[in-house]
């Protein structure tokens, strides 16, 4: 693809600069990094990795030293906040921003709903008494009944006691927003399974209407695999002109196409997911330009590793005249993954932000699973990351 500002010479090839995109790592860091996405890569070997770790956490063997000096490392800012911030700095002499996500996965029942909550809470308390961070994150079902969620979706009656649960989803998502707007945090919730997103976006865009008046603090999730998403954005824009609000979007593609589609199949009915890559990506690029070609009502922060695609944002931005640094504009990447993208973006002065997971190593380890799987399958990724340290490994070589 030649981009606008390829044409231009300004920005052609600015995220295959290695040497930015790897500034933080040493060359042993590098070749460990080299050695994991190269194993990763590998599904069979993926794949005896997680049976040995799930038959060796059974038997209680002391693995998880082998899991922090790998998968953890990679992926992982660290056990608690206090040692997840020192990632936070070093990035920020980068002027990489990051966000934080205790990514610990309870149990679901109300007394679990509630610790997170708290969690939450506490979470947007420690970015308000730091002046390098911006976002904090959480995911609905973190908080919030998923059987209820979907019946709500489903626009089924609710009997009485569910009627109460669906009341203290409510009001924890008011007390996280109404702490996020008072602190002056913005909160960025996750999107989930589209058979239970519809009661999210309903309960989302409440938020945004009672705490984005004046600043967008609340921002909800477009996952662009779904093909009625440019619908949702476009709706979404009048009611804001109608109720006079902002509304800030986390822009993705989307991470849960199996199980959407498989559903649909057995479920028999018409699957969400577009019906190809080629028009997701066309789906995202429209949704990106349909956001930013409406920043006087929305702020864009876009979740997303795909190259093309940020190419594509960074054209518009400059065809009109948008600041690299416009604090509507956010480039949000996974923690050990695409450095080049956020390195080099943040040199140029644009808002590239990392997305931080923390939590005590056994309790990471389903996301550090799915991150493996998730590399295992979106092979063009991996590959990318590979080429990217070999080249700068070869560079460091020669100079
Ligand atoms: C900062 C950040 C936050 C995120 N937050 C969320 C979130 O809240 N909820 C969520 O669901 N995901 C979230 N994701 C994950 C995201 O949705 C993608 O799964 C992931 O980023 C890979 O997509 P990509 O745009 O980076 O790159 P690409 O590699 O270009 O795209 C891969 C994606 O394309 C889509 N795709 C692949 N094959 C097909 C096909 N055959 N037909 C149709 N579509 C296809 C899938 O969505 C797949 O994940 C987040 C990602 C980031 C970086």
């Amino acid at each position: 693809m030649i981009s606008f500002t390829a044409k231009l010479g300004i920005y052609f090839m600015l995220l295959d600069n290695t040497k930015n995109g790897f500034s933080l790592k040493s060359n042993f860091e590098l070749k460990k990094a080299y050695f994991l996405f190269k194993i990763i890569s590998n599904k069979s070997l993926t794949n005896i990795g997680k049976k040995v770790l799930e038959f060796s956490l059974k038997l209680r063997l002391p693995i998880l030293f082998l899991v922090k000096g790998t998968v953890f490392e990679q992926f992982c800012s660290g056990e608690s906040l206090d040692e997840s911030f020192k990632t936070v700095e070093r990035l920020y002499e980068k002027n990489v921003k990051s966000y934080l996500h205790y990514s610990v996965e309870g149990l679901e029942n109300e007394e679990s709903y509630d610790t997170s909550l708290n969690e939450v809470l506490d979470s947007i308390k420690f970015v308000a008494n730091k002046n390098i961070l911006d976002f904090t994150v959480f995911k609905p079902t973190a908080i919030a009944n998923s059987k209820i969620l979907q019946k709500v979706s489903e626009n089924k009656p609710l009997e009485k006691n569910e009627q109460e649960l669906y009341e203290r989803i409510l009001s924890r998502f008011d007390t996280i927003c109404s702490l996020a707007h008072k602190k002056g945090v913005k909160i960025l919730v996750d999107a989930e399974e589209s058979w239970i997103q519809d009661s999210i976006d309903e309960i989302v865009l409440k938020m945004m209407i009672k705490y984005n008046k004046q600043k967008t603090i609340v921002f909800n999730t477009s996952q662009m695999y779904r093909h009625d998403r440019l619908e949702y954005l476009e709706r979404l824009k009048n009611i804001a002109e109608k109720e006079n609000f902002l509304i800030g979007i986390k822009l993705v593609r989307g991470a849960y196409i199996e199980k959407e589609n498989k559903r649909a199949l057995k479920n028999n009915y018409r699957s969400p997911i577009c019906d190809s890559k080629e028009l997701t990506d066309l789906n995202f690029n429209k949704g990106a330009s349909y956001i930013l070609l409406n920043l006087n009502i929305f702020s864009l922060f876009s979740g997303t590793h795909n190259e093309e695609s940020i190419y594509k944002i960074i054209d518009i931005m400059k065809s009109h005249n948008v600041d690299n640094g416009n604090q509507k504009i956010w480039f949000g990447q996974l923690y050990g993954m695409s450095d080049n993208i956020s390195f080099n973006l943040a040199n140029e002065g644009f808002n590239a932000i990392k997305y931080l997971p923390f939590g005590p190593i056994k309790e990471v380890i389903p996301y550090l699973i799915r991150r493996a799987d998730e590399n295992t399958s979106v092979k063009g990724q991996t590959s990318r990351e590979l080429e990217l340290i070999k080249t700068e490994l070869k560079r460091r070589k020669t100079t």
